[in-house]
This record gives structure tokens, C-alpha cells and sequence, in this order.
């Protein structure tokens, strides 16, 4: 049996309408002079408003524990553990570079989170591949999260990513850190990139400490006497706004990562109403079918839950799972 533990607040947990009505002009508002309600059900707590220099005890509501941002509306549990409804015991022992955001209900990393390591411990990843890679696996395939390994056992970084790390990396202050691997060793190996309400980035990032497009080729090199994944003439040629960048970085560490004959993939897992134009907008940047590329909606892999009983906490987690306070997949009731 899988342990899960409670699901954050998801649509059927927060005020009707939550979403319209912290606008200030909403009829029934849920804002009022610098006072923010709870957005709970029920919630009658007003509480501080949300800033980004830090948050007071007044920011967080006593009884949910959820301080609400309203003006792109969303909120944020001051313990973020409960932002998770699996492997709890390992949420303190992965290797993660950006942890801030964990407590968030936007959180792309708790969502990911909860859906692999869901299916993992069902027993389900191989359910996935046919939408991932085109083909089936009998096989179940290892997970990792974050360069994590996660396994019945606990979790364990992979040498091999900090080998590739260093090999094409060096210097960086943040290193690549894929989403999430599946791998059947000896056979395929697919990195996902996973967005959830944010688009794929491009090289035009100002945070981006990559350097422009030359520079950027220049690092993430192919490996010797293997065929170039990238078209690297074509995206030589592109402005850095036009060249995405995090998807052909995902390229380039499957084609290190993949050994023993392993097919490379890349998955770009997004909203059903999101990037819909990526894989056209990629396939430009990719030389051949070295690496294959697919786009894989989050409600794909929310219909490939299996309908076992003891699933029926991820199927709700999906079903009830909200962006800025909205219901976040065309999936469930
Ligand atoms: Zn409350």
C-alpha cells in the first residue's frame, strides 16, 4: 500500500470564485483595505498582505497556514511540507539547488513531485512510456528527481549527472538539474522538462548565466564521434529569444547521460492549454532524431493513474490541483 499524506487545498477546498474575487473591483471581494482573506472555504481570517521582503506571523493564517497573494492570485503554506502528498521522509534528503519555491500552490517541483513519485510507488512509471518515448516498457523504470535517484530504499545523487556537470558545466553557479529522468538502463533514457503554468525559457533570460547563443554552443558540446543532437546552425543564426535554451540544454545532457546503446528522449510536460506550438517550435533546433523530442500534457499523465484503489489519492490530487486559485487541468470532475 502507498503511504500518501494529506493534499494541499486544492479547488474544492478554497472560497468559491476565489480567483475573481481578490480583484479589488469584484462585487463580492475578498480583499479589503490592505486586508486579505484567507482563501479557505469557510476562512473568515484576514490577514496581511504578501511581500516579497519576508512575511510575518500576520501574513499566514492560524488555522490553514496559508499566506494569500492577491494580485496574480495564488497562495503559499508557511510550511511546505504540506505541499506533498508522498515521500515526505526524503523531501529533506534530496540535493535540490532551488528550494524556495517548494510551499507554493504554483510549485512546479511539488507537482512533479507528487505525480512521479506517485506513479513510482504504484508502480505505474511504465505507463508512461508509450506517451513518452512511443514505445512500451515491461520493465518498471528508475526515477529520479532532480539528479535524485528515488527508490523504495530512500534517494541517492547520480555520479554519472555530476560527471556530465563537469564535463560541460564548469563554473556555473547553477547546474543543470533535469526535472525528472526515466531510465530503463540499457535501453531508454528521457528527461523531462516540466512547466506548469510558465512557458520554456529561451536564451533571452536576463538571469540566465549562460552567455549568448555562440557561448552557450560553445559549452554544451556534443560528445566525440557521436552524431550532433543540435542543428547548431540553425540556432547560430537565431536572436537568443528565439532559441530554447532549457529544452536543448535537456538535449544535450541526454546525449552525455544516455550509455550501453540507450535511446535518448526529451519530453517538454505542460498544460493541455500551454505550449502547444513547442514541438514545432523546437524541431528546428534538433539535428535528426539523435534525441527524440514530444510534448506530453500533464492531463496525459494525470488519464494514466491507474484506477486501483489505492491510487485514488493522486487521481484526487490531480483532479482538485489549482493555479492561482483555478482548477489546473481539464481532468476529474
Ligand atoms: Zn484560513
Amino acid at each position: 500500500m502507498v503511504s500518501w499524506t494529506r493534499a494541499p487545498f486544492g479547488i474544492s477546498d478554497l472560497e468559491e470564485n476565489a480567483a475573481e474575487r481578490y480583484r479589488l473591483s469584484a462585487a463580492d471581494p475578498l480583499v479589503k483595505a490592505g486586508r486579505v482573506r484567507c482563501c479557505v472555504r469557510g476562512c473568515d481570517k484576514l490577514l496581511a498582505e504578501r511581500k516579497r521582503s519576508g512575511n510575518g506571523a500576520d501574513a499566514f493564517c492560524p488555522a490553514h497556514g496559508v499566506s494569500v497573494s492577491h494580485r496574480r492570485p495564488t497562495y503559499v503554506y508557511r510550511d511546505h511540507a504540506r505541499n506533498f502528498i508522498v515521500g515526505q521522509e526524503l523531501l529533506s534528503i534530496i540535493r535540490k539547488v532551488e528550494r524556495k519555491r517548494l510551499g507554493n500552490e504554483n510549485s512546479e517541483d511539488a507537482l512533479t513531485w507528487n505525480a512521479f513519485l506517485g506513479l513510482s510507488r504504484l508502480g505505474a512509471l511504465s505507463s508512461l512510456f508509450p506517451a513518452f518515448t512511443g514505445e512500451a516498457v515491461s520493465t518498471e523504470p528508475e526515477l529520479y528527481l532532480w539528479g535524485n535517484r528515488v527508490d523504495m530504499d530512500g534517494s541517492c545523487f547520480w555520479p554519472r549527472l555530476i560527471d556530465v556537470r563537469r564535463r560541460l558545466e564548469k563554473g556555473l553557479t547553477i547546474p543543470t538539474e533535469p526535472d525528472v529522468i526515466l531510465r530503463v538502463p540499457g535501453r531508454a533514457i528521457v528527461l523531462v522538462e516540466a512547466k506548469f503554468g510558465s512557458a520554456n525559457s529561451t536564451l533571452a533570460k536576463k538571469q540566465d548565466s549562460r552567455g549568448p547563443v555562440h557561448q552557450f554552443l560553445e559549452r554544451y558540446c556534443c560528445r566525440q564521434g557521436l552524431p550532433d543532437p543540435l542543428n547548431r546552425e540553425w540556432i547560430r543564426a537565431q536572436q537568443a529569444g528565439a532559441v530554447l535554451g532549457q529544452l536543448c540544454r535537456n538535449v544535450i545532457f541526454a546525449h552525455w547521460l544516455a550509455e550501453d546503446n540507450e535511446k535518448a528522449f526529451v519530453v517538454s510536460l505542460v498544460r493541455e492549454k500551454e505550449e502547444q506550438q513547442v514541438v514545432q517550435q523546437f524541431r528546428p533546433h534538433l539535428s535528426g532524431s539523435t534525441v527524440g523530442f514530444r510534448r506530453v500534457t500533464w492531463e496525459q499523465v494525470a488519464n494514466l493513474v491507474p484506477q486501483q484503489s489505492d491510487a485514488k489519492s493522486l487521481r484526487e490530487y490531480l483532479a482538485n490541483k489549482t493555479l492561482n486559485l483555478r482548477k489546473a487541468f481539464a481532468y476529474g470532475p
